[in-house]
């Protein structure tokens, strides 16, 4: 059995996380808060046996793998920390503030000969997945263009760091953004090289955050493709598409944490709805992590991943500041 401690007391562990390393055949031993009364109150109520108020203590626990979920300021020191102590180690996305942070977690967990992933849940999903194979498989010829619909409405439990604080880095790109560049890598087997964006503030996010970003990315294959990621749209749908030059895959409600949606493939012979499996997606994730520190495969993604998407991010927090498209170099 793989042992887990959780550093921080998290929504999203608690939402999703805890019940996926369970399902996967892991415990969790403990968790960490900066707060005691809070940590032993999540402790308790998701019936963890430990609950610690630093990092040392927890790493000094029977412990064989964290998982990082604090906010993301946080992420650099106690994956660093998490190496240092021969921990394997589960990042939430941003992997760190800059890309040159998280190269230095990814060398890191190298130096240690510890798994370090990214916390990229929608790799995962049936449909990105079923997507990522029938592009392969050459159903929709030569992919040229792609389009990413991911602004939705930051529900109100969640509208704290990520709206007012930068130090901790929230806004919408470091946030959502990641993910799109995730998707868009894993689905389409091509890296981005260039991106161009507009970012907004639309009435929720303060101090000189964002809340609203468009995209447009250029890939090395030649690929075009534009995204949009929101905290402020409370009636628009997810979705993604993917335009050949045989034919087009387009996808509904599939930017998500929940395996939902719909895969459509349309041809010159017609449409047909694809067959996607509705695993969880972050059960599929620890299952994946749990066979890496086994040996068996890779995490569904990497450290290196995570650099990828963050090298991303900042290139476009870059194109919005500038008014220029921004090459990117994640050095990985
Ligand atoms: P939370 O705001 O829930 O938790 C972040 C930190 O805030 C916790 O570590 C905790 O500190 C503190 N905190 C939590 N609840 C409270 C509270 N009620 N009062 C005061 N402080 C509190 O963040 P999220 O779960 O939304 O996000 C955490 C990380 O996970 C981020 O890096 C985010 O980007 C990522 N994320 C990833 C998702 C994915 O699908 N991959 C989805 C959602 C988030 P302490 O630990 O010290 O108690």
């Amino acid at each position: 059995t793989i042992r887990w401690g959780l550093i921080g007391a998290s929504n999203i562990a608690r939402e999703y996380v805890i019940d996926a390393i369970r399902a996967e055949g892991g415990e969790i031993a403990a968790v960490m808060s900066s707060n005691p009364e809070r940590g032993a109150a999540y402790a308790r109520e998701n019936g963890i046996p430990l609950a610690f108020a630093n990092l040392d203590d927890l790493l000094s626990a029977d412990i064989d793998a964290v998982y990082i979920s604090t906010t993301n300021e946080l992420h650099l020191e106690q994956a660093l920390a998490a190496a240092r102590a021969g921990k394997h180690i589960l990042c939430e996305k941003p992997l760190a503030l800059s890309s040159n942070d998280a190269r230095k977690m990814v060398v890191a967990a190298s130096i240690a000969n510890v798994v370090l992933a990214t916390n990229h849940h929608l790799r995962n999903a049936g449909a990105h997945r079923a997507m990522r194979e029938a592009i392969r498989a050459g159903a929709i010829g030569k992919p040229v263009a792609a389009r990413v619909f991911h602004s939705v409405y930051l529900p109100e439990h969640l509208q704290g760091w990520r709206l007012k604080d930068p130090a901790a880095g929230g806004g919408v790109v470091l946030d959502i953004t990641v993910h799109d560049a995730d998707t868009l890598r894993f689905v389409l087997g091509h890296d981005p090289i260039e991106i161009s964006a507009f970012t907004q503030a639309a009435g929720m996010a303060a101090s000189g955050l964002e809340d609203g970003a468009m995209c447009i990315w250029r890939f090395k294959s030649g690929l075009i493709a534009q995204s949009h990621e929101g905290f402020t749209t409370k009636f628009a749908e997810t979705g993604f598409e993917v335009h050949g030059t045989e034919g087009s895959l387009i996808a509904s409600d599939v930017m998500t944490q929940k395996p939902v949606g719909s895969v459509i493939l349309r041809t010159a012979i017609g449409e047909e709805e694809l067959p996607l499996e509705r695993e969880s997606l972050y059960g599929r994730a620890l299952g994946a992590f749990h066979a890496a520190i086994r040996g068996e495969g890779q995490p569904a993604a990497t450290g290196e991943d995570g650099v990828w998407s963050l090298a991303c991010a900042e290139a476009a927090l870059q194109s919005a500041r500038t008014g220029r498209a921004v090459k990117i170099e994640p050095g990985v």
